[in-house]
This record gives C-alpha cells, sequence and structure tokens, in this order.
C-alpha cells in the first residue's frame, strides 16, 4: 500500500549519543501519539516525549519532530523521534512504533516515497546516496550539485526541446497530405542538433563521475627503498604501512582511500610496495603490470638522493606522475634538469599540496568551473547513449525525407530514454498536452 505508515532507524547502527527513528505515513502522527501515552504534536516542533511500553513502562526519553506533509523530505507526514543512541534501546523504541502500527520500512523507501510524491526526480534521489557516500569535498560539491537538480534540469532541457520537435512531427502524422516543409526540416534539425549538444556535454562528465563516486585508482611503483610505503603514510596521515629501511617488511595486503585535494585515491596493491629488486625484475613486474593495468594513475617514486635507476614501468593507459622523494636530502646529479617532475619530502611532508594540485589538474577541469560541477553516474550514462543513438536515427530519417512515423518512432525512442533519467517524463502525457495546443501554423 502506497501510504502506508513506514518506520525505521535512520542513524547508523552502532552506539552513538543519539538515534534517530524515523517514522512516515500518513497515520505517523497518530503512531508516535499512541506509543507516547497521547502527547500530541504539533507540526514543526519539537516535543519532549516519553516511549512507553504495552504495561507504561517508560523505554525512553526522546525528541519528536513532526514535519506534516507535503514539507516533510518524503512529502507525507513525518515523525523524528531522536531517543538515546544505544543499540538495544533504539531497536526497542522502534519495536513498540511498529507495535503501535507501523511497518519496517524497505531500504530506500522513504527516498522512493519522495520520489513518487513528486519531491525530488530520480537523479536527486540518487544524489542523496552520493552525498552520504562522498569521500572528498569534490565528490560531495558534485552530489549536492546533482541534489538540486543540476543533472535533471539539463535533462528536462533537452526533453523540452524533442517534445516541441515531435509535437511538430506528430502534427504531420495527423495531416498525411501535407510533407515535412523543407525550412521546418531544417528547424527541426538545429533542435535535434541542440539536443544532442545539451546530452554530450553530459556525457562528457562521465569519467569525472566515475572518479568522484568511486575514486582515482593509483598505484604507488618504484624501486625498493625509494620511500613508497613513506609515501603511503604522508598521504594517509599515519603510519598505516610499516616503514623500514630493509626493504620487504611490508607484507600485508593494504588497500586504503585518501582524500586529497579535492579528489579521493583509492590505492591498489599497496602490497607490493616492497618487492624486492628481483622481483622488480622479474615476477613484480607482472605485478606492477596488472596494477598498471587497472589504474587510473601511477605515482612513480623516485629517491633524488641517489643515482636514477632505470626500471621499466608497465604499459598502462594512466596518467603517470614522477615524484622525487627526499627532497630534503641533497640532491643528485642525474635528477638536474627534471622539470616534469614533483620533489617531494615524505619526511617533512613537503610537496604534498603540489602533488595534490597535479593530481587534480589531472583529472579535474578548471578550477573555476568545479563550483557548478555534476557529473552522471553509469545508469545516466547508458539512457544517454542510447538517447543520442535515437537521436540520430530520427536526424538521418527527416534528412532523407521517410515518413513522420519513422522519425516519431526515433523520437519517442530517445524520450523514453532521457525519462528514464529523471523518471519523471511520461512521454505519452506530454505529448498528448502539447500537440492539445499545438497549431500547424494555418
Ligand atoms: P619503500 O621501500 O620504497 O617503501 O621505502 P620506505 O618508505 O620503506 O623508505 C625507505 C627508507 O627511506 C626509510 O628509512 C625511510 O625512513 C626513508 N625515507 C622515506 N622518505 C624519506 C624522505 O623524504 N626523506 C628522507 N631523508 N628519508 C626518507
Amino acid at each position: 500500500m502506497q501510504n502506508d505508515t513506514i518506520a525505521a532507524i535512520a542513524t547508523a547502527p552502532g552506539t552513538g549519543a543519539i538515534a534517530v527513528i524515523r517514522v512516515s505515513g500518513s497515520q505517523a502522527a497518530q503512531v508516535v501519539q499512541e506509543c507516547t501515552g497521547g502527547r500530541v504534536l504539533q507540526p514543526r516542533l519539537a516535543t519532549f516525549v516519553r516511549v512507553r511500553d504495552a504495561r507504561d513502562c517508560v523505554i525512553d526519553e526522546c525528541v519528536a519532530t513532526f514535519f506534516a506533509g507535503p514539507a516533510s523530505f518524503t512529502g507525507e507526514d513525518t515523525v523524528e523521534l531522536s531517543c538515546h543512541g544505544g543499540m538495544l534501546v533504539t531497536r526497542r523504541v522502534l519495536e513498540r512504533v511498529l507495535a503501535c502500527g507501523a511497518r519496517p520500512a524497505e531500504p530506500g523507501e522513504f527516498s522512493r516515497r519522495a520520489f513518487e510524491n513528486g519531491k525530488m526526480d530520480l537523479t536527486q534521489a540518487e544524489a542523496v546516496m552520493d552525498v552520504i557516500s562522498a569521500g572528498s569535498d569534490l565528490a560531495l560539491r558534485a552530489a549536492q550539485n546533482q541534489l538540486q537538480g543540476a543533472i535533471g534540469s539539463k535533462v528536462e532541457a533537452a526533453v523540452d526541446i524533442l517534445i516541441n520537435v515531435a509535437a511538430h512531427v506528430e502534427a504531420y502524422i495527423d495531416f498525411p497530405e501535407e510533407d515535412i516543409a523543407p525550412d521546418t526540416t531544417d528547424a527541426l534539425l538545429a533542435q535535434l542538433d541542440e539536443v544532442a549538444g545539451i546530452l554530450r556535454r553530459l556525457l562528457d562528465t562521465a569519467d569525472e563521475g566515475r572518479l568522484l563516486r568511486e575514486g582515482v585508482r593509483t598505484a604507488i611503483v618504484g624501486a625498493p627503498n625509494v620511500g613508497k610505503s613513506s609515501l603511503l603514510n604522508m598521504l594517509l596521515g599515519y603510519e598505516r604501512a610499516i616503514v623500514s629501511s630493509t626493504a620487504g617488511t611490508t607484507r600485508d595486503t593494504i588497500e586504503e582511500s585518501v582524500a586529497l585535494g579535492g579528489l579521493c585515491l583509492r590505492l591498489i596493491d599497496t602490497a607490493g610496495l616492497h618487492e624486492s629488486a628481483d622481483a622488480i625484475e622479474c615476477a613484480g613486474m607482472e605485478r606492477s603490470r596488472r596494477a598498471g593495468a587497472e589504474a587510473d594513475l601511477l605515482l612513480e617514486v623516485a629517491d633524488v638522493s641517489a643515482p636514477r635507476q632505470v626500471l621499466s614501468m608497465p604499459e598502462t593507459g594512466a596518467h603517470r606522475l614522477l615524484l622525487l622523494n627526499k627532497c630534503d636530502l641533497p640532491e643528485h646529479p642525474d635528477w638536474a634538469g627534471e622539470t616534469g617532475a614533483i620533489r617531494l619530502s615524505c619526511a617533512t611532508g613537503t610537496g604534498r599540496v603540489e602533488l595534490a594540485a597535479a593530481v587534480e589538474a589531472l583529472f579535474l577541469r578548471e578550477s573555476g568551473e568545479r563550483d557548478s560541477l555534476a557529473a552522471i553516474n553509469t545508469r545516466h550514462r547508458h539512457a544517454l547513449k542510447q538517447a543520442l543513438e535515437a537521436l540520430a536515427a530520427a536526424r538521418a530519417a527527416l534528412v532523407a525525407g521517410e515518413s513522420p512515423e519513422f522519425v516519431d518512432v526515433d523520437l519517442r525512442a530517445a524520450l523514453d530514454s532521457l525519462g528514464s533519467i529523471t523518471g519523471r517524463i511520461d512521454t505519452e502525457d506530454i505529448l498528448t498536452r502539447v500537440f492539445a495546443t499545438f497549431c500547424l501554423g494555418k
């Protein structure tokens, strides 16, 4: 049932000062009143309540905040019960709420209701999860922009234009004696191209979207003892890997994520940091090849105080940054004139800022554009590609002077794909509405 009343613990499992139990649905206020001895809740007010069991014993003292629909996250009446944050007490409060008439919410059901009640489109619902899982400042910024509708509004702008085109084309279906006039065809083609431009610009954000959501897969490579583990530790800001002047002490597999600049680096294959020199030459190469093949970024570390060693690095499509570590020591003449590298010292922390800037420059657009950053996810990417293919087919049919029915099939396919991104657009409804007011101009 759509409007039954659901409840769930909204805060993370575990012990904390406060836990929040969310109750949403037409009976939300009544359910909470029932388990708090009839205390009446006023919209927009926080009310001190005692949640009591069936025998009238107090389970917990809570603060109940009542959001009357539609001015709530879900669009329905919602009560948030802030109780003490113990695992048992929270569970008992939830059980009592359920006993008083709510049912347990399914995963994502609050957001689903928000979507179904028109509080947000699908891209915004997805953004809620992106905000929660953001691992870097920029990922958070992008998620917030998406939550404000940055992706949905661009898709809807494209849909608006496309509906106009479809309405024109469908008008010709209804008046079969008319051919689409050449100047009308030109105007429609221009509109299709405009839509394709909007969609391509959105598609261009796909790589950025993956990097922001999943992090930059990063491999640290280099000869033994140059400071690879030390670099990992510097990035992590604490002694995660055991640093030793004897090579080969890092045995356990370490995979870590670090925030660097606005990005999140996912450090892969960090157990290989202490491969022995022999291993680097033979078996170790296989390992670095694998790490390199998976990586978006190779951080090649070298010791700037020692002679330059030639290591055959794996062929990979990953971006590379050469890091000359130990710049607190006198520089070996081999490195003179090495201008493309970043000099840093894991011992003193020098060069961290330069490293962050270099990584950002490789993966992110100009800093001036980052405020408006909103990047698509894989689901959007798939739908956008389908829409672009359908658009290309519609364009070709229009150019070839095919009958309007053929053009229309492709336009509708494009509209359906775009509609699946926001989940909002019922093309049938909109076309009917637009077409009803549409005039052929005669
Ligand atoms: P790895 O084998 O490449 O992982 O190298 P380690 O991180 O284990 O470092 C090897 C040695 O170099 C250790 O004794 C570190 O303390 C030292 N080391 C690492 N970074 C620096 C640095 O920036 N300056 C100096 N002076 N020593 C460093």
